[in-house]
């Protein structure tokens, strides 16, 4: 067996897949060591109870580039996806509702319209904004990361400085005061501003964390539409898997790696918890900046200022309880319009977010040190558009919430807390579905910690590092380890960690794999 490799890739996440195929089509040899029993990382499929499959982590798409999905030709390896629709469901606590449909914006007119005519135009200008900041952004994705300064120049070159401003100085509150009247739609387009960030809507640079969330265009092509993956998150990873098997890529499962081995400063190769030593020319590391930095390379192979930086000034606290469950029956909203049924409702992002002062509220609780007692949900249910997820008359939901500590004092996750946060959940989203708690038939249920210990995720953030303006383009993880080069040389970052951070995009890997060609080439 090859014990030396072009290439070895430390985990299995779609990023670290993406890398290897990147590699192999041009001709490396690679190996990707994958800790858990299964490939995938945060993107990955699960049965929890007979019949029931759920994305465990991630669940939605929209983020993975097209121009990856078509070169690995990951369409022919089982990759689909498809749009939600409609898009948003907003459930008020008086009874009123939203429904959008990012695809038909006439219908969202209309929508917005019956709430508060006057917020129309403003949300005309609001998309014609992050169309603007999207159109200067986007094109630089597949590239190493350029610096802030050159990033707000590309803003004054587009005439577009004022748009600078709002993106990356502003808060979501603020951003959201300069475009629209009524607190209610405010409230809809707020929580993507706050996706694992240790942040509420009032914090400065929470537009940006939204403008990642709105840049996707994996579902065919069209921009800021969300969807699903059929068969769940675990057939993107799965698709990267068969390119990658038939790219003559070695994956191997149950493989942790314990040690990057460094030979006369330079990366050299990986030592393995069960003690087996393979020898690589290059190393990248799908695994996130602190378990990289701080856990996998030798004290002595990184700079001390450099591992100080990661350690003290890289933010990867979790904030986000995530929360699977099997039903017998969909929620039944009672803020519902008439007519619609509770299929269409559940194939929509439904968010449990109904004002800007609630998610200030729940980020209060969480900076107190206490999990927010009452909490942002993001439902989604992919069985009505996928059968093949659960059994017939059954159904699958998925609760994403925030915000919730790593660590709550004098409480241990392991003691009940855990159980506790889900029943919690479960009450908070049945004050708008009163059916929910009667239909459960199993819950999965991964705090903080159980983020961290499943997937490796640092704190159990799910970014590998939050992914604000401080922690983006070239100061991602931090200043001078930025373009997926390390301060160690022969070693590499390839997930989520580096730039343009988290999410299912598939960017890091690619771009962690074009610098390691284009030292290659040197
Ligand atoms: C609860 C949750 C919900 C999310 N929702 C969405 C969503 O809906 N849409 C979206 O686009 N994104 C979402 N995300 C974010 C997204 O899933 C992640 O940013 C992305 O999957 C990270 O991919 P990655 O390949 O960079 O890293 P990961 O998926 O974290 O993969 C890293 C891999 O490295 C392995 N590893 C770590 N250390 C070692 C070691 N020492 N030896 C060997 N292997 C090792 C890990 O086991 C893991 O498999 C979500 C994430 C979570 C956790």
């Amino acid at each position: 067996m090859t014990t030396r490799y072009d290439a070895i890739v430390i985990g299995g996440g779609h990023n670290g897949l993406v890398a290897a195929c990147y590699l192999a089509r041009a001709g490396r040899s690679v190996i990707v060591l994958e800790r858990s029993h299964i490939i995938g990382g945060a993107a990955v499929t699960e049965e929890i109870h007979p019949g029931y499959r759920v994305s465990v982590a991630s669940y939605s798409m929209s983020l993975m580039r097209p121009e990856i999905i078509e070169t690995l030709e990951l369409v022919r390896h089982g990759f689909a996806v498809y749009p939600k629709k409609p898009s948003y469901f907003m459930p008020f606590p008086d009874g009123e509702h939203l429904l959008l449909d990012a695809s038909d914006p006439a219908r969202t007119h209309r929508e917005i319209a019956r709430i508060a005519p006057r917020d129309v135009a403003g949300y005309v200008a609001w998309d014609a904004f992050w169309d603007r900041c999207c159109d200067i952004i986007e094109p630089t994705l597949l590239h190493p990361p350029i610096s802030h300064a050159e990033l707000a120049q590309r803003f004054i070159d587009a005439g577009c400085a004022d748009d600078y401003r709002r993106l990356m100085l502003l808060s979501m509150r603020d951003l959201l005061g300069e475009f629209f009247e009524s607190e209610r739609i405010k409230a809809i387009m707020a929580p993507q501003s706050i996706i694992s960030t240790l942040a509420s809507p009032a914090t400065p640079g929470t537009p940006y964390v939204n403008l990642v969330h709105a840049i996707g265009r994996a579902i065919h092509g069209r921009r800021g539409v969300w969807g699903y993956v059929r068969g769940g998150m675990g057939m993107v990873t799965q698709s990267l898997a068969g390119a990658a098997h038939e790219l003559g890529v070695t994956i191997r499962t149950n493989a942790a790696v314990a040690q990057v081995l460094v030979d006369d400063g330079q990366a050299t190769g990986v030592i393995l918890a069960d003690g087996t030593t393979i020898r690589g020319r290059t190393v990248l590391s799908n695994a996130d900046p602190k378990r990289t930095f701080l856990g996998l390379c030798p004290e002595s192979a990184l700079p001390a200022a450099f591992r100080e930086r990661i350690a003290r000034n890289y933010r990867t606290d979790g904030t986000v309880f995530k929360l699977n469950l099997a039903l017998s029956e969909l929620p039944r909203y009672l803020a519902a319009p008439p007519g619609v049924a509770p299929e269409q409702i559940a194939s929509a992002t439904v968010d449990i977010a109904p004002s800007l002062d609630y998610l200030e509220r729940a980020w209060n609780d969480f900076r107190s040190g206490v999990p927010s007692r009452q909490p942002f949900v993001e439902i989604f249910s992919q069985s009505p558009t996928d059968p093949s997820l659960a059994p017939p008359g059954g159904h699958v939901m998925s609760c994403f919430c925030q915000y919730f500590p790593y660590a709550v004092a004098g409480r241990s996750w392991d003691d009940g807390l855990r159980e506790e946060v889900a029943d919690h959940i479960v009450a908070t989203v049945s004050e708008y579905a009163p059916n929910l708690a009667g239909a459960i038939v199993a819950r999965q249920m991964l705090a903080p910690v159980d983020l961290e210990r499943r997937f490796g995720l640092t704190g159990g953030n799910i970014f590998h590092g939050e992914i604000t303006p401080d922690q983006s383009f070239d100061l991602r993880p931090v200043s001078g380890a930025a373009d997926y080069r390390t301060p160690l040389p022969g070693l590499y970052l390839c997930g989520s960690g580096a730039h343009p951070g988290g999410g299912v995009t598939g960017i890091p890997g690619h771009n962690c794999a074009m610098a390691v060609l284009a030292d290659d080439a040197r």
